[in-house]
């Protein structure tokens, strides 16, 4: 672990905030994977955090030192046109040279360049706008589940457009694919269904969403088992809870170009290839920029609408706030390990090589 100076306060509008837990996510593993273009050696990564506001901008009046924030992963300037309409994740002001994506913390420098929450302290941009004070009595490991897999799961789930009864794949038992699952019935899904290939993760979900599992490895060709499954039809729902790494689209480390695999079996494409005519595929999972290698015939043929995007944190928190509360969603139980900052490189490995039957891990300053 490098040591790096305390964060400073450079714009009115900024907070410092002291860590308290920080969980590693399966973006950090695009990161680790050097799936992610123009990651720079010595930016601090992390976008998952809670923490004690230890210092604030002149112009900070939502937060005052000593409270304790749960800060979503966007960094949100809440005023441009995209944060007006909600799209708090493709904020302009944050990362005006960006094509895509708006700031994010710790996620390169094309999200922005911005430290993240993998140390003891962070610079939290934009402070009235995302951050929020945990509410009186939520457990912080509910809070920190708060700034990206509760809503993304979330959101995964709105963006398919559940209608009553619909069945739902999700392709992915990470912690996002598990949150979708979980969601998929506050939608009215009468039937999901979640693909891996990790036994421990599937038997997780199996309970927690809850639903039906399969493993990839094992039920051969996964598009033609669901059409099977599912009376020949397809599901009127899929949601890519993997995003790059299962879906041939590696990065050329120099170029950030798309190094395209010829007939990669991905979860984007049996997402698209399983879901119905006239359905919709939800995707959450991240990808590199550009080029991969969308079956786009297929989603032309049937009629297909994909949705997609970096989740709008800010804009759901409320409504997943009541959830959490009221015990609709029990975010903490993804939670399978909690490290000490100093061994953030253990958690990656963890994590990344599904050691351990882990699920999520956070991080402790
Ligand atoms: P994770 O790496 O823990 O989980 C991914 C899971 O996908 C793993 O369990 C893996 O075994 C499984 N998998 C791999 N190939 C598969 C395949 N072909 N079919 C089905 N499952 C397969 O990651 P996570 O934290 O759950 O995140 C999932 C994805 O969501 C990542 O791509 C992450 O970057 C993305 N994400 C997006 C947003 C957003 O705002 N859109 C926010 C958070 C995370
Ligand atoms: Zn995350």
């Amino acid at each position: 672990m490098d040591q790096k100076p305390m964060p400073e306060i450079l714009h009115p509008e900024d907070a410092i905030v002291r860590v308290t837990r920080s969980c590693i996510c399966g973006s950090d593993l695009h990161l680790y994977n050097g799936n992610v273009p123009d990651t720079r050696v010595g930016t601090t990564f992390g976008h998952e955090f809670t923490g004690i506001v230890e210092e604030v901008g002149s112009e900070v009046h939502k937060l005052k030192v000593g409270d304790h924030v749960l800060v979503p992963f966007n960094i949100a300037c809440g005023k441009c046109s995209f944060c007006q309409q909600g799209l708090y994740g493709n904020c302009h002001e944050s990362n005006p040279e960006a094509t895509a994506v708006g700031g994010i913390f710790g996620y390169s420098h094309t999200a922005g360049g911005y430290d993240g929450g993998q140390a003891e302290y962070v610079r939290v941009p934009y402070a009235n706008v995302s951050p929020t004070v945990i509410p009186p009595g939520m457990d912080v490991e509910d809070a920190v589940m708060l700034c990206d897999v509760v809503p993304t799961g979330y959101q995964a789930a709105e963006m398919g457009g559940i209608q009553p009864g619909d069945t739902v794949v999700v392709f992915g038992a990470g912690p996002v694919g598990i949150m979708a699952a979980r969601c998929a019935w506050l939608f009215g899904a009468g039937r999901v269904i979640v693909i891996d290939n990790v036994d421990y993760r599937l038997e997780f979900v199996k309970n927690y969403a809850p639903a039906e599992v399969y493993n990839f490895d094992e039920i051969g060709d996964v598009v033609l088992f669901m059409k099977k499954a599912t009376d020949w039809l397809g599901a009127d729902v899929c949601i890519d809870a993997v995003g790059a790494e299962a879906s041939g689209s590696i990065m050329h480390k120099l170029t950030g170009q798309a190094l395209l695999q010829a007939g990669a079996a991905t979860a984007l494409h049996w997402a698209i290839n399983s879901v119905k005519k006239g359905g919709i595929v939800s995707i959450v999972g991240v990808y590199g920029p550009t080029g991969n290698m969308v079956p786009i015939g297929n989603v032309v043929n049937k009629g297909i609408t994909i949705r997609a995007n970096q989740t709008g944190v800010k804009r759901l928190l409320p409504r997943l706030i009541e959830h959490v509360q009221s015990g609709v969603l029990n975010p903490k139980a993804l939670i399978t390990h909690r490290l000490p900052l100093e061994e953030v490189a253990e958690g990656y490995h963890i994590f990344s090589d599904k050691l351990d039957n882990c699920i999520k891990p956070v991080l402790i300053p």
